[in-house]
């Protein structure tokens, strides 16, 4: 495997890395903040690739939030930002469910696990759903709940998917009505596979690991909405025109970011390293995923400035 070009403190390599591309792909988290704290210098860096022309679109797997809460997260930390710009899981799920997959009724109700940014998408997209923040699934299994599973009495007849995100009220109720929805014939869906969820300068269950027990449980595996999937990628595409060849994604993760634009044949990739992976990860013998360019951390582009 070729070793990815180090860009830091070079500012002629990073002008022509610049150059290269019309459009940049921006994974948050570990790119552009940590949780809820800003990196130095992401503000100029964006404003930077703007100012030469360059289109910007955020591009995040967090399942919990709808755009338009991503959209005030940007703003709360100074980032100016268009809905438009922005691409999420929960997003990319509903597009898919509404675009692609176009159930026919009656069987075109989502059984939701995740929370409310997943509803406010499959409702701005039209699509009927139950489950997700509904307040009656945050319970205990009762011992009537496995008759009334078992007769499907307590299931909704019109299900036709099962959508799993990151649910912080996942329970074994809810996974009891996924289980059985699957086995009555509905389609399986994930917001994205991200195994843990980096917080707090430790890691946390992710999105994919919500979906893991029905996994476990069916033996069949999620179509995943999020990075890597190339289903992402396309709806981007037809979003946003990407000229792939001159498109760069820029994140933190291998296994998501970095192999989503490699996998997607863009025309770059560049890893930075204030998130979750590290040079080693790459480096080490037998790496699948290396990405093309590296930098320590996302602000170092604004060397471009200076040359
Ligand atoms: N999923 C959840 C629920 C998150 O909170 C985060 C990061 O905040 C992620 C996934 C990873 O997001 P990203 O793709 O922006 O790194
Ligand atoms: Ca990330």
């Amino acid at each position: 495997q070729t070793q990815p070009k180090y860009l830091t403190g070079d500012s002629g390599a990073i002008n022509e890395f610049i150059g290269q591309f019309d459009v940049f792909l921006f994974d948050c988290d570990g790119v552009l903040w940590s949780g809820d704290h800003l990196f130095e210098g992401v503000v100029e860096t964006l404003e930077l690739l703007r100012a030469r022309g360059k289109r910007v679109v955020f591009v995040t797997n967090n399942s919990t939030k709808s755009r338009q809460d991503y959209q005030k997260k940007l703003t709360a930390m100074g980032i100016p930002s268009r809905v438009d710009e922005i691409f999420a899981s929960a997003y990319s799920s509903a597009v898919y469910i509404a675009r692609i997959l176009r159930l026919p009724e009656p069987r075109n109700k989502v059984f939701v696990i995740g929370e409310s940014g997943i509803e406010t998408e499959l409702r701005a997209e039209g699509v009927p759903f139950v489950g997700g923040t509904d307040p009656a699934l945050r319970r205990d299994i009762a011992p009537e709940d496995f008759a009334g599973l078992a007769d499907g009495s307590l299931l909704d007849p019109d299900v036709g998917v099962v959508l799993a995100g990151l649910d912080f009220h996942i329970n074994y109720l809810k996974l009891s009505m996924g289980f059985q929805y699957l086995r009555r014939g509905a389609k399986f869906l994930a917001t994205n596979l991200d195994s843990t969820l980096p917080m707090s300068h430790t890691f946390f269950p992710g999105a994919g690991s919500i979906s893991v027990p029905l996994v476990n449980m069916t033996g069949e595996a999620p179509i995943a909405l999020g990075k890597p999937s190339q289903a992402m990628m396309d709806a981007i595409e037809g979003k946003f025109q990407l000229d792939r060849a001159r498109t760069c994604m820029v994140g933190d993760r291998l296994d998501t970011d970095i192999k989503f634009g490699i996998q997607g044949k863009l025309g770059g990739t560049l890893a930075v390293l204030t998130g979750v992976s590290s040079k080693g990860d790459w480096e080490q013998e037998g790496a699948e995923v290396v990405p093309a360019y590296y930098v320590d951390k996302l602000s170092d582009l604004r060397a471009a400035e200076t040359s």
